[in-house]
C-alpha cells in the first residue's frame, strides 16, 4: 500500500475504534456491575454501598452487587479492585482510612491508591461516635478517660484492622488520652458492634451510620462524638474536644472508585448515577437520619475525590506518624 493509502487505512481503523468503544460506553453497562467492598457485611462501608449502590443500579439499568473482600484493615479488597480489569463491571467502596491512613501504618501495601484507582465520586462523609459497652462503669467522657487510665492491662478496644476508620478514631484517642490498650481486630465494624453489645470488650470509635441503632435501642452506651460541633441525631451527647481533648475531630469520607484505565466515558456515567442517587429525596431523608454529609455540588466530581484522596494523605499520614505507631 502507498504512504498515503496506509494513511487513510489507518485513520479509518482508529475511527472505528473510536466509535466501537464510544458504542461500548453508550451501551454500558450491558450486566450486573459488581461493588468491593472491603469489610465484613453488615458494617457502615458495606451499609452505605448498599443504600447508594441499589438506587445506582436502577439507575444504571444494571444491578450493583456488593462484594464484600474483607481483611487486613481493607488492603486486600482495595488491592483486589485495583488489581481488576478496567471495563467498568469491577468498582470499589472505600474510605480515607484504606486509601489514605494506610500508608502510614504499612510499611509496604499492595496499591498506590493515587496510581491504581480512578476515582468516580464522593459517597458522603460520616462523623464518629466513641461507645463502650453497657457495662462499664462510666457515665461520661471524664469517667471513661479515668477508667481507661486506671485499667490500661485489661482495657481492650475494637476496630476493624489495621488502617480502618476504627482503627484511626481509637488510635487517636488513644494516643491523645496517652494510654496503651489492647487492640481487638475485626473484619469489620459489623462483627465488631456486636460483640461490643454482648460485652466482649470495652470500647470502639466507629462510624455513626453503624452505631446510631444501637445507641438508640440503648444496647451500647455514647460517651462523645468525633466532630467539633456535636450531632443533631445524638444532642445529649457531648464532643470529645469539648470534653477534654481538644483538637480531636475525625470524620471519614467514602467513595466509589474503578481501576485506572477505565474509560473516562464509562467514569462519567457512573458518575451521573451517583449524583441522581444523591439527590433522591428518600436516599437524601435516608442518609440525613445517619448523620452522612453528603457532597455539596462542587465536591461531587471525579477530580473533587481525587483531591478529597491527596489532601486526606496529606493531612493524616503525617498525623498518624506523629501519634508515634509504629507502621507494620
Ligand atoms: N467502620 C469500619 C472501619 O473501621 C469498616 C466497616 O466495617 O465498614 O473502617
Amino acid at each position: 500500500m502507498k504512504r498515503r493509502n496506509l494513511i487513510i487505512a489507518a485513520t479509518a481503523a482508529a475511527g472505528v475504534a473510536a466509535l466501537t468503544q464510544g458504542a461500548r460506553a453508550q451501551a454500558y453497562p450491558t450486566k450486573p456491575i459488581s461493588v468491593i467492598v472491603p469489610f465484613s457485611a453488615g458494617g457502615p462501608t458495606d451499609a452505605l454501598a448498599r443504600i447508594l449502590g441499589q438506587r445506582m443500579g436502577e439507575i444504571l439499568g444494571q444491578q450493583i452487587i456488593i462484594d464484600n473482600v474483607a481483611g487486613a484493615g481493607g488492603t486486600i479488597g482495595v488491592a483486589k479492585a485495583a488489581r481488576a480489569a478496567p471495563d467498568g463491571y469491577t468498582l470499589l467502596f472505600a474510605h480515607m482510612g484504606t486509601l489514605a491512613v494506610n500508608i502510614a501504618l504499612y510499611k509496604s501495601l499492595p496499591y498506590d491508591s493515587q496510581k491504581d484507582l480512578e476515582p468516580v465520586g464522593l459517597g458522603g462523609t460520616n462523623p464518629m461516635v466513641l461507645v463502650a459497652k453497657k457495662g462499664l462503669p462510666a457515665k461520661d467522657f471524664a469517667e471513661f478517660m479515668a477508667w481507661v487510665k486506671a485499667n490500661q492491662k485489661k482495657a481492650q478496644y475494637g476496630m476493624a484492622g489495621i488502617g480502618a476508620a476504627s482503627h484511626l478514631g481509637g488510635l487517636m484517642l488513644n494516643s491523645m488520652m496517652k494510654v496503651d490498650v489492647l487492640e481487638i481486630p475485626y473484619k469489620g465494624t459489623g462483627p465488631a458492634l456486636n460483640d461490643l453489645v454482648s460485652g466482649q470488650f470495652d470500647y470502639m470509635v466507629d462510624q455513626a451510620v453503624n452505631v446510631l441503632p444501637q445507641i438508640k435501642a440503648g444496647n451500647i452506651k455514647p460517651l462523645g462524638v468525633s466532630t467539633l460541633k456535636r450531632l443533631p441525631q445524638l444532642p445529649d451527647v457531648p464532643t470529645i474536644d469539648e470534653s477534654g481533648l481538644k483538637g480531636y475531630e475525625v470524620t471519614i469520607w467514602n467513595g466509589f472508585f474503578a481501576p485506572k484505565g477505565t474509560s473516562k466515558d464509562v467514569i462519567a456515567k457512573l458518575n451521573q448515577a451517583l449524583l441522581a442517587t444523591l439527590a433522591d429525596e428518600k436516599i437524601r431523608v435516608r442518609l440525613t437520619e445517619l448523620a452522612v454529609d453528603l457532597p455539596s455540588a462542587a465536591e461531587g466530581s471525579p477530580d473533587a475525590l481525587r483531591n478529597t484522596l491527596k489532601a486526606s494523605i496529606d493531612k493524616w499520614v503525617p498525623a498518624v506518624r506523629a501519634a508515634g505507631v509504629k507502621p507494620e
